[in-house]
């Protein structure tokens, strides 16, 4: 193991794992520190929807950062699978975001008009339409149908990109870090449960836990809410596809409907419930009503990163040049994580970078 690296990246999640290939990538020497196996991993239980056009709202400051996201693996699909040989399952056939009631439909129809002046595209399907074109769908009032829009899977997303990091040269550790290392005023790594770690630049991708870490700047302001998750068959006679509601969403992935998913405060608690299972069986079957003659074979649940405003929270910390922040993606951590890994790479080297990174700066939050 190196004694200095370049960078050392704290959890090798969905943030830590894009991270370490993007910067393993730039020619930089990497070190990532994660404990493995932590229970309430966000990447383990996620859906992996890359759904950037589903969102009514017109102002969200991610809207064009997430249509990067999901084209970076669009992009990158192939060249995963060719280095790697583990596949993402990239399915771009897109998502139908079912609206229920008037005001709903109002609000996702003017989406359509909205994403289409902006270039992007996006479909409104009024009731009729929904009906003869997907058959299988439960109640509604129209729906947003966006084409490109679509998923990978997150498990083996994390595997290509831990895989394609390792064989650009990151060295992994398995250790649970507990703090920074500052040393006469200087940042100059990291200490875990089992040793110290030194490098140039420290990369916090913690996941819900980053906040936990001692001899921060500021207080990191993330908290874990709880998404769980049911599994169960996908009706036989159905095609492929994936369905969103205002409450959740249906996915299907290798003959399987990953139904989700539940948002709870419930500190680190990373438990699946009945009252969570019963939850989603009935939002995944207002959604596709075939589900309720198939049984759960899975539940799973999973801490999101969330911070107070929804935002991520990527970049320097103004009073510590060396540190950087890649953590709070909430509910969108596996379709930003490429993107903004892009993104720090851009800015550790002092480049410009995408529109959008600017509303996620650390420095909105207090310091101590
Ligand atoms: C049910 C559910 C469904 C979701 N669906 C989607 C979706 O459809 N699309 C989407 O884009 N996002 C989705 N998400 C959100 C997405 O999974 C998260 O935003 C993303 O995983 C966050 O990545 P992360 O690396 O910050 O955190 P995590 O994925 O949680 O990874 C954090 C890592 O840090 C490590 N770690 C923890 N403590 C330490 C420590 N002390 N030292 C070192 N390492 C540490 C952990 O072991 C872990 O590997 C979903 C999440 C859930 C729970």
């Amino acid at each position: 193991m190196p004694n200095s690296t370049d960078v050392i990246i704290v959890g090798s999640g969905a943030s830590g794992a894009a991270c370490a290939r993007e910067l393993a990538a730039s020619d930089r020497s990497v070190l990532v520190v994660d404990p493995g196996n932590r229970a309430g991993e966000a990447w383990r239980a996620s859906a992996g929807l890359l759904a950037p056009q589903i969102d009514p709202r017109e102002d969200n400051p991610l809207f064009e950062l997430g249509i990067a996201g999901r084209e970076y693996y669009r992009d990158k699909a192939t060249e995963f699978k060719e280095e790697t040989d583990v596949d993402i399952e990239l399915f771009d056939g897109g998502i139908l975001r079912l609206a229920r009631g008037e005001t709903e439909a109002d609000q996702l129809r003017e989406a359509v008009a909205w994403q289409r002046q902006h270039g992007h595209r996006s479909e409104w399907l009024d009731p009729a339409e929904v009906r003869s074109e997907f058959k299988h769908v439960g109640a509604n009032d129209g729906a947003l149908w966006a084409s490109h829009d679509g998923s990978v899977n997150p498990v083996r997303l994390i595997e290509a990109l831990r895989q394609s990091a390792a064989r650009r040269g990151a060295t992994f550790v398995t250790d649970a870090v507990t703090g920074l290392l500052i040393e006469n005023g200087r940042l100059t790594g990291v200490r875990g449960e089992k040793g110290t770690y030194r490098g140039g630049n420290v990369v916090l991708a913690a996941g819900a836990w980053t906040g936990r870490l001692t001899g921060l700047p500021r207080p990191v302001s993330v908290e874990p809410v709880r998404g769980q998750m049911i599994v169960r068959p996908w009706p036989a006679k159905l095609a492929p596809g994936i369905v969103f509601g205002s409450h959740g969403y249906v996915l299907e992935r290798n003959g399987s409907a990953y139904c989700g998913a539940t948002m709870e405060h419930a500190g680190f608690a990373a438990d699946v419930t009945d009252r969570g299972e019963t939850d989603l069986r009935s939002t995944s079957e207002s959604l596709i009503p075939a589900l309720a003659a198939t049984r759960v074979t899975e539940r799973m649940a999973g801490l999101r990163p969330a911070t107070p405003d929804g935002l991520p929270i990527v970049g320097a910390e103004p009073t510590l040049p060396n540190l950087w922040y890649a953590t709070g993606y909430g509910r969108n951590g596996i379709l930003l994580a490429g993107i903004t890994a892009v993104a720090l790479v851009h800015l550790m080297a002092k480049e410009a970078t995408f529109e959008g990174i600017e509303a996620m700066a650390p420095g909105r939050f207090w310091s101590w």
